[in-house]
C-alpha cells in the first residue's frame, strides 16, 4: 500500500522552489509537529558545509491534497537552526514581518494575484549550445495562425480546459480560491487564473502552493505548464499581476468615490520612486528583463494610468485595488510582495505625489522622453538595489540585501560567457 506523504516547498532566496517529502505512517491529525532535517550548505548562502544542519517545518496549516495526482500533499515550510531559531534567510519571515508592520500602523493590506502561464503539449531544451531555444509543441493550431486575438478566443482546448477544471477544484479546496480564468494573448496556448484577495502572507503562500499545484496536475495530464517570464522570442511573456488594496479597519484607504484617493496616489508614489530598485526582487531573473519589452503589454516604463496596460501601475476603471504589472513568477513572493508594499509605505510616509496618470500608449514608438524607464538588466537592476534600499529597512536588513545582491549576481556573471542564440543567427556567416 502507497503510504501517505507531505511534501513541504519553500522558495530559496534566489526564488527557487524547493522541496522535502516526508513519508507519514500514521495520516496526522495536524501537521504541526512534523519537521526534516535540511542541508542548508547546499542551499545558496544559507550556511557552512562544517555546520550545515537546519530544519524545515510546514509553516501554514494549508494542505492541498494531490493524492489524485501521484502526489501526496503540498504544504508551505519555514526553515529553522538547530538551535530552534528562525533562519535569518527563511524568505517566508520576511513576509511575516512586513504584515507584522503594517499592523502595527493599524493597516493591512489585501493581495490579488494572477497567475499566467502556457500550456504546452511536448517540451524539450536543445542542449547544444546553437538551439538552446525551448521547443514546444502547440496544442491547439487555431491559436498559431491567429496570433493578437488569442485572449478570450472561445475554442479553447478542450484537454487544456479540463486540466484546468481540476486545477481550480483542487486549488478551492485547499481554500486558495480563484474567481477567474481566460485565455491569454500569447500565440502558444497561454491562459491566466485569477485569485481573490487575501493578506500579504496568504497571498505569498498562495502563489507558490498554486504555481506548484498546476505544474503538478499538468504534469499528471501529460502537459507542462510554463510560467517562465519570456520563454518564446516575439510572444507574449508570463506576467504576476498583483492587485493591493489596503485598509484600516473597513476602509479602503486607496480609493475613495471617484477614484483614488490622495493616499492612493502617495501608495503609488512610493512604488514608483523605488520602482528601479524595487524590481531586483519583483523581477529577478536574467529572463525577466526580456519579458520587460515594448508591445506585450508588460510594462517598460515608470509609471500609473487609469485602464492603461503599458504603465507600470494600472488603475482599474472598475477597481477598488491598484494592479502592479511588472512582477513574474521567477519572483520569491516572500520578498517581492513585501518589497512592494514597503515602498508603497514609504510614499506614504513621505507624501510623494506620482503626479498625474498617464493615458499615452507608452509602447508607441514616438516615445515620451520624460518618462523613465526600467533597468534592462538584472545587474542593472541589482545595483539599483544596493543604492536604494532606505525604504525597506523596516523589514530587510542591509546584510540580507548585500547577500542577495551578492547571490543574484552570480547569475549575471554566468551569463557573461553563454554565447545566446541571437548570437549565433547574427554571426551564422562566421559560426
Ligand atoms: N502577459 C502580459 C504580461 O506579461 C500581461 C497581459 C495582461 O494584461 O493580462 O504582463
Ligand atoms: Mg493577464
Ligand atoms: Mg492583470
Amino acid at each position: 500500500m502507497e503510504q501517505e506523504k507531505i511534501k513541504i516547498i519553500f522558495p530559496d532566496i534566489t526564488g527557487v522552489h524547493r522541496e522535502v517529502e516526508i513519508f507519514l505512517h500514521n495520516k496526522p491529525e495536524s501537521i504541526y509537529g512534523l519537521k526534516a532535517g535540511v542541508d542548508g550548505s547546499s542551499l545558496p548562502g544559507y550556511s557552512r558545509v562544517e555546520n550545515g544542519d537546519l530544519i524545515l517545518k510546514p509553516a501554514s496549516g494549508k494542505l492541498v491534497d494531490l493524492r489524485r495526482y501521484g502526489n501526496g500533499l503540498l504544504a508551505i515550510g519555514a526553515l529553522y537552526q538547530f538551535n530552534g531559531e528562525r533562519h535569518c534567510l527563511d524568505t517566508r519571515l520576511k513576509a511575516e514581518e512586513a504584515q507584522k508592520y503594517l499592523s502595527e500602523q493599524g493597516l493591512e493590506a489585501l493581495v490579488g494575484f494572477e497567475l499566467e502561464f502556457f500550456m504546452l503539449e511536448k517540451i524539450r531544451h536543445y542542449l547544444d549550445s546553437r538551439k538552446q531555444l525551448l521547443h514546444a509543441q502547440p496544442l491547439d493550431n487555431t491559436s498559431l495562425t491567429r496570433q493578437g486575438v488569442g485572449k478570450y478566443f472561445t475554442s479553447i482546448n478542450s484537454r487544456v480546459y479540463e486540466v484546468l477544471r481540476e486545477i481550480t477544484i483542487t486549488l478551492t479546496q485547499a481554500g486558495i480560491v480563484p474567481f477567474k480564468i481566460h485565455r491569454e494573448n500569447g500565440v502558444l496556448n497561454q491562459y491566466e487564473i485569477s485569485f481573490h484577495p487575501t493578506s500579504l502572507l496568504e497571498a505569498c503562500d498562495n502563489v507558490i502552493l498554486s504555481i506548484k499545484t498546476i505544474r503538478e496536475i499538468s504534469r499528471a495530464k501529460k502537459l507542462t505548464a510554463v510560467f517562465m517570464p519570456k520563454p518564446f522570442p516575439d510572444d507574449y511573456g508570463n506576467g504576476l499581476h498583483l492587485h493591493l488594496s489596503l485598509w484600516v479597519g473597513a476602509r479602503n484607504i486607496l480609493f475613495e468615490d471617484e477614484g483614488l484617493s490622495q493616499e492612493g496616489r502617495y501608495f503609488i508614489g512610493g512604488i514608483l520612486q523605488h520602482a528601479r530598485s524595487l524590481v531586483a526582487f519583483t523581477n529577478p531573473s536574467l529572463n525577466s528583463y526580456k519579458r520587460l519589452s515594448p508591445g506585450f503589454e508588460a510594462p517598460v516604463h515608470i509609471a500609473w494610468g487609469y485602464g492603461n496596460r503599458t504603465t507600470m501601475v494600472r488603475v482599474p476603471r472598475n477597481g477598488d485595488s491598484i494592479e502592479i504589472r511588472n512582477p513574474d513568477a521567477s519572483m520569491n513572493p516572500y520578498l517581492g510582495i513585501s518589497a512592494i508594499v514597503l515602498a508603497g509605505l514609504d510614499g506614504l510616509r513621505k507624501k510623494i505625489d506620482p503626479g498625474d496618470g498617464v493615458e499615452l500608449n507608452l509602447h508607441e514608438k514616438q516615445l515620451p522622453v520624460n518618462i523613465e524607464t526600467l533597468p534592462l538588466s538584472l545587474k542593472e537592476a541589482l545595483e539599483e538595489l544596493l543604492s536604494d534600499h532606505e525604504y525597506l529597512k523596516p523589514v530587510f536588513t542591509r546584510s540580507f540585501i548585500e547577500k542577495y545582491v551578492e547571490l543574484k549576481m552570480r547569475e549575471v556573471v554566468a551569463e557573461r560567457s553563454i554565447p545566446s542564440v541571437l548570437e549565433y543567427q547574427l554571426l551564422e556567416h562566421i559560426s
